[in-house]
């Protein structure tokens, strides 16, 4: 990891393992897991998680698995395999063990039949709405089930005969037999096997007519695994009660430990998957690496460097309670990250043409432009001045509104970045009264000097518009308008119409054969990358990855 990464605070976990390994315990090992679904794409909340996890493992000298929680064979697919796998070496982690659940599932099945020898699970018949029912509420106790006192000889002849295919999908399950009358529901002798005939699963095939739920399933996993600390979030508090009883009542190679953490929650962002899911479906955005969505494929797209995530993440720390981080937060680390590791380059996004009269016609210069104003290691590249140029329109303004105004002006005058002093003597109008070209003059003595006798503060970006390659630009900006979509109603009524502008700019040439994905800081604009999709040569197009400073806050403080 580089240098400047900031190094992950002592949160509440760190301190449990600092405490662990004094007392000896684990015989000094720190194992954890990242243990995702692959039902979908993995998003920025992941994201925390996996910092987490492999952060403890890389400080600690420990390891990380990367487990695949796929019990599910309805809702996963390899697809989701190989793209979570993708994202997690992009944010710069290596896993020690990759390992999938369903490795387990014949280990699992072994585990089953050991709480059923032991009286301490059996085979209910009662469907899935009547379970519902004698589970009972929060205010009241459930009931037992008229199933629960099943010898373990007939529970195991049924358990293996849900297992050999005897029985339809939720005619029967196998329920662990614990309270029916405990304060926690989880406890309240919660499913361990569902029948799902017929499924194929993307590991396992049709190998299994029964499926593991997900508690138990985690919890032997960490077991077989030797997790030493299962970090997961906060909803999982009342559940583990249930990991521990697993652990108390089965023969495991390991007693791993459950923690839980607050999960991130962002401004301006929904982080659910069903309203990813809904965002994708209805067209609202282009895909679920569309650069707008909060998902790693779309923050990849849109040009956040892994290095801004991870030190994100060390930032808002770790710790027991649920809260909303502010957009902010994530938008600084990625301008410091891209304001050290970017190189500089001009574009002009909205293109206004500027000939410059007294420069002769058909020659060109190449002048030398530094890459990075801060980084040497940058090395410098040659931009090419012509007798027409393009500036950005805003740029310009006949008269100028104020004293402070620095930028071009009819009759004033305004330093092309790494070039010339240019002075504006004429604007020529269309028939509609719009400016559509600038007649201009150049000062042959101001490369590199300062005019004789006057000052000129004002820099512009520009570029040949003989040698400017034309450019699709578009202008990423936040999806949706307010903090927390939906907080007064509908969510999709929050998003932000102007989430994505595309114009067509022109860019000095060297950019266009820039490789996909690489980054760059477009003077006075911003920082963009090449899409990685959509970009060729021929017609290079760039995705606005964040603004130079927050347009946001300043929106904010107008307002408010
Ligand atoms: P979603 O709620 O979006 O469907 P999930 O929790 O079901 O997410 P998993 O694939 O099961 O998705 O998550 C893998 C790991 O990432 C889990 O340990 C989970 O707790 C963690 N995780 C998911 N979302 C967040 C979040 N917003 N903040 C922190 N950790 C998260
Ligand atoms: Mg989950």
């Amino acid at each position: 990891m580089s240098k400047r990464e900031t190094p992950a605070a002592k949160n509440f976990i760190r301190q449990i393992i600092d405490e662990d390994l004094e007392r000896g315990l684990n015989d000094g090992r720190v194992a954890t897991r990242f243990p995702p679904e692959p039902n979908g794409c993995l998003h920025i909340g992941h994201v925390k998680s996996m910092c987490l996890n492999f952060g403890i493992a890389y400080d600690y000298g420990g390891t990380c698995n990367l487990r695949f929680d796929d019990t599910n064979p309805d809702a996963e697919s390899p697809e989701y395999v190989a793209a979570i796998k993708d994202d997690v070496q992009w944010l710069g982690y290596e896993w020690t063990n990759l390992r999938f659940a369903s490795d387990y599932f014949e280990e699992l099945y072994g585990f089953a039949e050991e709480l059923i020898r032991k009286g301490k699970a059996y085979v209910c018949d009662l469907n899935a709405e009547q379970i519902r029912e004698y589970r009972g509420t929060l205010t009241e106790p459930g009931r037992d089930s008229p199933y629960r006192e099943r010898s373990v000889e007939e529970n195991l002849d049924l358990f293996r005969r849900m297992r050999a295919g005897e029985f339809t999908d939720g005619s029967r399950v196998l329920r662990a037999k614990i309270d029916m009358a405990s304060p926690n529901i989880n406890l309240r002798d919660p499913t361990l096997y569902r029948i799902r005939k017929g499924a194929s699963h993307h590991q396992t095939g049709e190998t299994w007519a029964i499926y593991p739920m997900y508690d138990f399933t985690h919890t032997l996993s960490d077991a077989l695994e030797g997790i030493t600390h299962s970090l997961c979030t906060l909803e999982f508090e009342d559940h583990r009660p249930l990991y521990d009883w697993f652990l108390d009542n089965i023969d495991v190679p390991s007693r791993p430990r459950q923690y839980e953490f607050g999960r991130l929650n962002l401004e301006y962002m929904v982080l659910s998957k069903r309203r990813l899911t809904e965002l994708v479906e209805q067209g609202i955005v282009d895909g679920w690496d569309d650069p707008r969505m909060p998902t790693i494929a779309g923050i990849r797209r849109r040009g956040f460097p892994p290095e801004a995530l991870r030190d994100f993440c060390a930032r808002i720390g770790v710790t027991k309670s649920d809260g909303m981080v502010e957009m902010a937060m994530l938008e600084n680390s990625v301008r410091e990250a891209l304001d050290a590791a970017a190189p500089r380059a001009m574009a002009v996004l909205n293109p206004l043409k500027v000939v410059i009269e007294n420069y002769p016609e058909g020659e060109r210069e190449s002048l030398t432009a530094a890459n990075h104003p801060k980084d040497d290691s940058f090395g410098e590249r040659t931009v090419t001045f012509t007798r027409e140029v393009y500036i950005d329109r805003d740029d310009f303004m006949e008269v100028p509104p104020n004293k402070k105004y620095k930028r071009l002006s009819l009759g004033g005058e305004v330093r092309l970045r790494n070039g010339y002093v240019i002075r504006c003597d004429e604007a020529i109008r269309d028939d509609n009264g719009e400016i559509t070209e600038l007649r201009c003059s150049y000062d042959p003595a101001t490369l590199g000097a300062n005019p004789e006798g006057r000052k000129v503060k004002g820099v512009i970006h520009w570029v040949s518009a003989e040698d400017g390659v034309p450019a699709t630009i578009r202008l990423y900006d936040r999806l949706f308008n307010v903090p927390n979509p939906g907080a007064d109603g509908d969510w999709k009524r929050d998003l932000n119409p102007d989430s994505l502008v595309t114009v067509e700019g022109v860019v000095e040439p060297s950019l266009a054969r820039a490789e996909p994905g690489a980054r760059f800081q477009f003077e006075r604009e911003g920082y963009f990358c090449v899409d990685p999709h959509d970009s060729t040569p021929e017609r290079p197009v760039f995705n606005r990855t964040i603004t130079l400073r927050d347009t946001w806050e300043k929106i904010s403080q107008r307002e408010g």
